[in-house]
């Protein structure tokens, strides 16, 4: 941390969320929202949230939504000075409702939003010149001249000392466009940390099973995989076979979205204050963990004494 603060590149939505579970937003329901959202946003506040020095670049319009989200960041501890306002487009926005198998259905406006227009601003080039770690999320790729500037971070960042970590949570549709593929495989080369879940570990890694793709990633020069296992915890893998599991918190799911960010969040932030693996672990899986049982994409985003009150009082599930 004291190389300088984790920055994020990406997304900065609102969320507006139906209240009934069911098939779409074809006839008039009620809707509760706006929620601030995004997978970097979501990351980077929890990462603030629980002491970790944060830092975002991102964009959002001159309106109502992008103002709650930079107020929210902004409280919870993220610097916020590489958001640009632009005043031409909307800040993005994401309307979701739930069907009854617990599948999604979107209206989003994301592409020809404010989202969009994330770029290498002169704040953006200043913050990278003092940042000390970069977390890459595979939901940026979208984002037109993310890899350029994805790019321009990693080769300051490294210089300087820092570190790189990688959220592939990629769409499959995404790899399969232009040189997505051999790019995000030059992402993997330069990762320090990757945090996985479920099989993005074989598409991170271009091989099955769980051993072997570990095996490979390590091989590649990854120091640290810390693989999200939803409602079963998460297990670190680290060089010359060691492991660490960390079950999982026992409670009761109200609103998945943002498990896996605040995940990230806590666990970088914590690892980059110096914690051991296992606490790191145990702080990353509190953070998952309590903010499903709230709704709202990043609502339940906890600081630490809020985390170690859910760590006291919280079951964990059978390994
Ligand atoms: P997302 O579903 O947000 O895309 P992800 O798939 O990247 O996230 P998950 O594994 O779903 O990540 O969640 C991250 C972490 O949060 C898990 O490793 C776990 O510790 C915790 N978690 C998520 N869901 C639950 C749950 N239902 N019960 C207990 N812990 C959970
Ligand atoms: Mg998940």
């Amino acid at each position: 941390d004291a190389l300088g603060p984790t920055v994020v590149i990406g997304e900065i939505l609102v969320e507006i969320m139906a209240k009934s579970r069911g098939d779409g937003f074809l006839e008039p329901i009620e809707l509760i929202g706006p929620y601030p959202s995004g997978a970097p946003a979501i990351f980077i506040d929890q990462c603030a949230k629980i002491g970790g020095s944060a830092a975002i670049v991102a964009s959002v319009g001159d309106d109502d939504f992008g103002r709650i989200n930079i107020e929210r960041l902004r409280s919870d501890g993220a610097d916020v000075s590489a958001i640009s306002v632009s005043p031409d487009y909307p800040t993005g926005s994401a309307f979701v409702r739930y069907r009854d198998d617990g599948s999604r259905d979107f209206v989003y406006n994301i592409g020809k939003s404010a989202a969009a227009l994330v770029s290498l601003t002169a704040e953006a080039k200043a913050l990278f010149a003092r940042a000390g770690h970069l977390h890459v999320m595979g939901t940026a790729f979208a984002i037109p001249g993310a890899w350029e500037m994805m790019d321009h971070a990693i080769g300051v960042i490294k210089q300087r000392g820092g570190s790189v970590s990688l959220d592939p949570n990629l769409r499959k549709e995404l790899l399969g466009l232009g040189q997505t593929q051999e790019r995000f495989a030059k992402l993997v080369d330069v990762a320090d940390l990757i945090l996985p879940s479920g099989d993005e570990l074989f598409m991170a890694a271009g091989v099955d099973g769980e051993s072997a793709a570990v095996t490979a990633l390590l091989a590649r020069g990854v120091t640290e995989i810390a693989l999200k296992r939803g409602e079963h915890g998460s297990t670190f893998f680290g060089p010359d076979g060691s492991r660490v599991d960390c079950r999982a918190f026992k409670v009761v799911e109200v609103d998945p979205t943002g498990a896996g960010d605040c995940f990230g969040g806590a666990y970088v932030a914590c690892r980059r204050l110096g914690m051991p693996v296992f606490k790191a672990l145990e702080y990353a899986n509190a953070a998952g963990a309590r903010n499903v049982t709230v709704q709202g994409p990043m609502e339940g985003a906890a600081s630490r004494p809020q985390l170690d009150e859910f760590i006291a009082v919280t079951p964990r599930s059978l390994p």
